[in-house]
């Protein structure tokens, strides 16, 4: 009687186990471990908020995470020898990479000097009027050449940079048509711009701003954005972050903004298919920052700046992990992630031209611009 009882409860025991490893081998689950870490900007001195980190599985399935705001990630990954990339901004032009061993149920740390966001692209600024993009630029440990405004008439200087800054007063005359001309070719092949207040006059025309809707010059339709120069010095208190991705990289979604100066552009019209609002005064609804993807109207011809040759493309993956995700992986990966039908080219934006930001608001002389400073790096990183 005495061995019965024990052997009756002992026999059901390994019943269940077996149960357990027969469900188990139908629906096979990949081991995990976790990375942990923080991202910072080249320097350390920042975080960086709303980035990808991601790995992927043997099968190439993606297994990603976002940095929070403090920069802090934690990434439930396969288990084994793993490439964990950091990218911000769909990854051509900032990205960093780091071979790590992962282990089931355990958590690595990654060591924070490691994990810091490498710069890929060459960056240019031409020089304004009480706005210093380039200091926020090098204030994160990242370097920027300064080119001028006429040679912004020369493709074979422009072409050379995946990233051009145009400070508010950069601009001078009317009417330069290569200016224009090569401005779209820039960004139909892959550049990016990001202009600032009365930079504007490059993207619709104007002289040094824009005064009225359908100013002479510019590269972008008329139709698609007027500004003028009528916004008076002040602060708008509870501008609203109306970009998801955007607030949750900056860990708030809304912020008061000072503008310092007058004569300040203020967005009049702008056609909402074609620009993202990611910033917008509370009260008029204006927007105060807006982005776009949508330009593609020039020359097609060879990719600006270094990103042609660097040996890395930007693609479309998809997996049954999520909805389709903009990476940038090394060339020779590619044919495993076009075998399960990837695409060339970001996810939103299949024609491979450049990401155009527009803020109303811009690094002051002084510096001293609060919140609007965190917007300003999130734009440099995610051009
Ligand atoms: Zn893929």
């Amino acid at each position: 009687m005495r061995i019965k009882s024990i052997l009756v409860p002992f026999l059901g025991l390994v019943f269940l186990m077996l149960s357990c490893s027969k469900d188990d081998s139908s629906t096979p689950v990949q081991a995990t471990g976790t990375i942990k870490g923080k991202l910072m900007v080249k320097n350390g001195s920042k975080p960086v908020g709303g980035a990808l980190v991601f790995v992927f599985d043997d099968n190439n399935k993606l297994y990603y995470t976002y940095t929070q705001a403090n920069g802090d990630f934690s990434l439930q990954a396969p288990i084994g020898q793993r490439k964990l990339q950091m990218q911000t901004g769909g990854g051509a032009n900032f990205r960093t990479s780091l071979q790590v061993t992962v282990v089931k149920d355990q958590t690595l740390t990654i060591d924070s000097s490691l994990s810091r966001l490498d710069q890929v692209a060459n960056m240019a600024y031409v020089a304004g009027y009480y706005d210093e993009i380039q200091d926020i630029v090098t204030g994160l440990g990242y370097t920027i050449t300064q080119i001028t405004n006429a040679d912004l008439a020369d493709y074979s200087i422009v072409s050379q940079f995946d990233i051009i800054f145009l400070n508010c007063g950069a601009k001078q005359g009317y009417v330069n048509a290569a200016m224009d001309t090569n401005l779209a070719n820039f960004v139909t092949n892959g550049g990016s711009l990001y202009a600032s207040d009365w930079a504007v006059a490059y993207l619709t025309g104007g002289g040094s701003n824009s005064h009225d809707c359908g100013e002479t010059g510019g590269f972008i339709p008329d139709d698609k954005l007027c500004s003028k120069n009528i916004g008076a010095s002040t602060t708008i208190t509870g501008a609203q972050v109306t970009d998801a991705n955007l607030a949750t990289a900056l860990g708030f979604s809304a912020l008061d903004i000072e503008y310092n100066l007058g004569s300040w552009q203020n967005v009049f019209s702008y056609d909402a298919t074609y620009w993202d609002v990611m910033v917008s005064d509370p009260v008029s609804n204006q927007p105060l920052m807006i982005k776009t993807n949508s330009f593609s109207s020039g020359t097609v011809s060879d990719p600006v700046g270094d990103n042609e040759n660097d040996g890395w493309i930007t693609i479309c993956h998809t997996d049954d992990s999520g909805s389709p995700i903009t990476i940038t992986i090394e060339e020779s990966e590619w044919p495993s992630h076009e075998a399960h039908g990837d695409s060339v080219g970001a996810c939103t934006n299949t024609n491979n031209s450049g990401t155009i930001y527009y803020t109303t608001f811009h690094n002051h002389a002084n510096g001293n611009i609060g919140n609007s400073g965190l917007i300003l790096e999130y734009v440099i990183l995610n051009l």
